[in-house]
């Protein structure tokens, strides 16, 4: 659960801007927005997402800094009265529909900063994500630095030994004789070394960041979409509350990311494959108790070192043959901490939001002239807006929340390509002991 998660973190005061008001755009102002987006993808040559806890709120895990948000709570002495455990939630229909626009190619990569382990558990391979903050279906190991997946979420979280020996076989047949420990991070811990090197690299080759449920107040994590900025891109953000960077975008888009990506898929023409357990390796992994310890290779969710130094070489080419001033690498050190605490990032200046002048951001943004055309346009697909004009005002975020989770897509005979380890797990026959 997030509050078993958000308790084993150490204490920490500098959490951001907590429990900001949410906004709702209009049906049809959404509508426009995402028909804007939708040109925008089409056109990009390199779209990076960016997800927060946001992207899960439908599944039933809270977010952190929203109106009834972990920490939001915390400030008053509460907890969050809806809070699955990790293990019984499933991927959404926005990270159902992430997996099919990388499948399909419309995005390149994904950097989250979540640890509910949900886009592995929508077959997501592990080419087209970082994880900055950890995975909770993920182990490490101390000594080979590996990563394997778990069959349920791990006991623990800032990095602790969960008692298990690695899995590792190295070439030769010697075993790795690491222990295992959760990856997720505590607030001072420097982020994983390879996912964050992918992260900055597929965010300097954007040309279009979206921004999927993050308030982008944790560092380094939510300045890495404004490097399309460099790029001469574009940046998107879809949340309900103002976020720190709102001021920078190109495209704000307050309302339900799956709303969002839904409407996205449709304008795309892009089919968004439903959940289905077997796409999930954790549940893979549940049922099928070998009793033996499983082939290293089959449950791997390291990124290659070979992806990174491919990427590498990319951006090294694209370098030489440009004129234009390179990307500033990322400072390696640096730790994940909200952007209070953070006075060195002289590139972001603070705006009006993260001055805490709530109100005067929201004005603003209302008097900003509308630029969107939101005019049906009836050549275009039929698009079905009647759960965007649901939404509204009626019952708390977290009523909704409860709502959304009903209608999330849970079919179990879906087949295709994305089964790839799944496959092999179910083939997989234990040595003879
Ligand atoms: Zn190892």
């Amino acid at each position: 659960m997030s509050c078993n998660y958000a308790e084993g973190l150490s204490p920490y005061n500098h959490k951001g801007k907590l429990g900001l008001p949410e906004v709702f755009d209009e049906p049809a102002v959404v509508e426009g927005k995402v028909r804007k987006l939708a040109e925008w993808i089409k056109i990009a040559k390199h779209v990076v997402v960016h997800t927060g806890a946001g992207i899960s709120t439908a599944a039933g895990i809270p977010d952190f800094r929203g109106p009834n948000g972990v920490w939001t709570l915390e400030e008053k002495g509460l907890k969050p009265n809806i809070n699955i455990s990790f293990d019984l939630a499933a991927p959404t229909l926005t990270h159902m529909g992430l997996t099919s626009l990388i499948n399909s190619g419309h995005v390149k990569y994904i950097v989250s900063q979540n640890i509910d382990g949900l886009h592995l558990r929508s077959g997501l391979k592990r080419n087209f994500i970082s994880e900055l903050h950890g995975n909770m279906f993920v182990a490490k190991c101390s000594h080979c630095d590996r990563e394997f997946i778990q069959k349920s979420s791990v006991p623990t979280v800032g990095q602790k030994e969960i008692g298990l020996d690695c899995l590792w076989v190295k070439a030769g047949g010697r075993s790795c004789r690491g222990k295992l420990h959760d990856n997720i991070l505590d607030w001072e811990h420097n982020l994983p070394e390879r996912d964050l090197e992918m992260a900055d690299m597929h965010s300097s080759l954007a040309d279009l960041s979206i921004c999927l449920g993050t308030t982008l107040q944790i560092v380094p994590a939510g300045n890495l979409p404004l490097r399309a900025k460099k790029n001469n891109g574009k940046v998107v953000i879809v949340n309900l509350q103002p976020t720190k960077h709102h001021k920078k975008a190109d495209l704000v888009i307050h309302t339900q990311v799956d709303k969002v990506v839904e409407l996205l898929a449709q304008l795309l023409g892009l089919r968004i494959t439903p959940f289905s357990n077997l796409l999930d390796p954790t549940y893979v992994l549940r049922h099928n108790d070998f009793n033996v310890k499983l082939n290293s290779r089959l449950v791997d969710w390291t990124i290659p070192v070979s992806s990174v130094s491919k990427l590498k070489k990319v951006i090294s080419t694209l370098k030489s043959n440009s004129a234009s001033k390179p990307p500033k690498p990322i400072n390696r050190r640096k730790r994940r901490r909200t952007e209070q605490e953070d006075s060195s990032e002289s590139e972001d200046e603070y705006d009006d939001f993260a001055n805490g002048d709530f109100e005067s951001f929201v004005k603003e943004e209302k008097n900003m002239p509308e630029e969107i055309n939101v005019e049906a346009d009836s050549s275009l697909l039929p698009l079905d807006l009647s759960a965007s004009s649901r939404v509204k005002t009626e019952g708390t975020k977290v009523e909704r929340d409860r709502r959304e989770i009903g209608k999330m897509p849970r079919i179990e005979t879906c087949v295709n390509a994305q089964k790839f380890s799944v496959v092999n797990l179910l083939d997989y026959k234990p040595p003879k002991l």
